[in-house]
């Protein structure tokens, strides 16, 4: 019998500024061990190396959290800000995915499933046995939010939410009360494929299958060493995630704006930082602007490194020297190396003597082999219309 209603638990939760849930029972997921086994098997996981195939069949049982789970509150954050846009000042500008935008908001998802739980408490009167997940390997918070009625699973492997599409950040309270189920959603994809098509880099192979080493995202925010030079020129501006199977979503395309003021950003540098600040930017600089913030993840070095990706890939002869000072002389060899790389992506025939010196004093052996590999094979011009 349910220990509390839906109503009830909906407006302790708005009163918790969370104002979308679902609600699941504990049991086990079905299927998903196997699922997430045979995407680790097939190297679609490739580069989440924490991601084993242990943690895939722990979290596909929510009793692994607590003995005595019985119910999964699955809520959502909706965080679209439609009025939030680079301004046109002509400064080359690296894009940041939304979600990143506004405060961390593993930290704000889990303060608010805090207070519900406390709220919960008082309400029943009792201690509640509770854990609060927000994108961990214990749980699969996308599968919570399907089995939970919260949304559906959209062909990009999002979850797409009625009046929100996948503009929602997702988390789980995973309890030992038992509260009444609610009934998965219908997928509604239907014979749409645009996010498949629209992805720049083919890391969406198929329908609901997602390759994880071609993604924007993976390749900004985890991966921490050089970028496959292959998909450097599929990467656009972009410096910390990509929104780009969203942004072309029907279903996102009509979500209501959030006046959440945790999910807004607070500068300029939150969501479209300039390509020359992250190139140049001190230790200091990067954890100032960057705290509280889920950018501070990729660290000040992977940002840098994808600034300049993100430079070759819009920048212009006006960058020229400012990258050549980079490739000379930034203190992480890995941006040496990739600024490097962007220099040829502008004009190969121009920078190639330049990279020749560039080579030649370099001290350390991996950025000398970057530079050489950029010499021999120099990376696909741009078009300059469309940069
Ligand atoms: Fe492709 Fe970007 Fe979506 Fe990753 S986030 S699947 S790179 S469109
Ligand atoms: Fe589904 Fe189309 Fe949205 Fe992709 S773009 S998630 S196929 S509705």
């Amino acid at each position: 019998m349910s220990a509390i209603t839906h109503a009830r638990l909906r407006r302790l939760a708005a009163e918790c500024r969370l104002a979308l849930l679902g609600v699941t029972t504990a049991e086990p997921f079905d299927g998903l061990a196997e699922l997430l086994v045979e995407r680790i098997r097939t190297g679609h996981m490739d580069g989440l190396d924490w991601f084993t195939e242990e943690r895939a069949r722990f979290s596909a049982d929510p009793r692994n959290l607590h003995p005595t789970a019985r119910s999964i509150v699955s809520v959502g954050l909706p965080y679209w800000q439609p009025d939030v846009a680079p301004p046109d000042d002509g400064v080359p500008r690296g894009r940041i995915s939304r979600y990143a935008w506004g405060r961390d908001y593993h930290k704000t998802l889990k303060t608010r499933m805090r207070d519900l739980h406390a709220r919960l408490e008082e309400e029943l009167g009792r201690p509640i046995e509770a854990r609060a997940l927000v994108d961990t390997a214990r749980i699969v918070d996308r599968a919570a939010a399907a089995r939970s009625g919260l949304g559906w699973y959209g062909k990009n492997t999002m979850i797409l939410v009625p009046g929100h599409g996948s503009w929602v950040m997702l988390g789980e309270l995973v309890l030992d009360i038992e509260v009444e189920p609610l009934p998965a959603l219908r997928p509604k994809c239907g014979r749409c494929t645009r996010c498949l098509d629209a992805c720049p880099t083919g890391a969406l192979v198929d329908a609901y299958r997602l390759h994880t080493p071609r993604c924007i995202s993976y390749l900004t925010i985890e991966l921490r060493g050089p970028i496959p030079r292959d998909l450097r020129p599929l990467m656009g501006s972009w410096v910390f995630g990509c929104d780009i199977c969203q942004e072309v979503c029907p279903y996102t395309g009509a979500a209501a704006p959030s006046d959440d003021p945790a999910v807004q950003p607070e500068r300029i540098e939150h969501a479209f930082p300039s390509l020359h600040w992250l190139l140049t930017m001190s230790e200091e600089e990067f954890r100032t602007v960057y705290r509280g913030r889920a950018v501070l993840r990729a660290k000040r070095g992977g940002l840098a490194r994808n600034a300049a990706v993100a430079l070759g890939n819009i920048g212009s002869d006006a960058d020229l020297g400012l990258l050549e000072e980079v490739a000379a002389t930034h203190d992480i060899p890995l941006v040496r190396g990739h600024a490097a790389w962007a220099m040829a992506r502008i004009d190969a025939a121009a920078t190639a003597p330049i990279l020749r010196r560039l080579h030649d004093r370099e001290p350390d052996p991996a950025v000398r082999a970057e530079i050489a590999a950029t010499l021999n094979a120099p990376p696909p011009a741009r078009c300059r219309d469309a940069a």
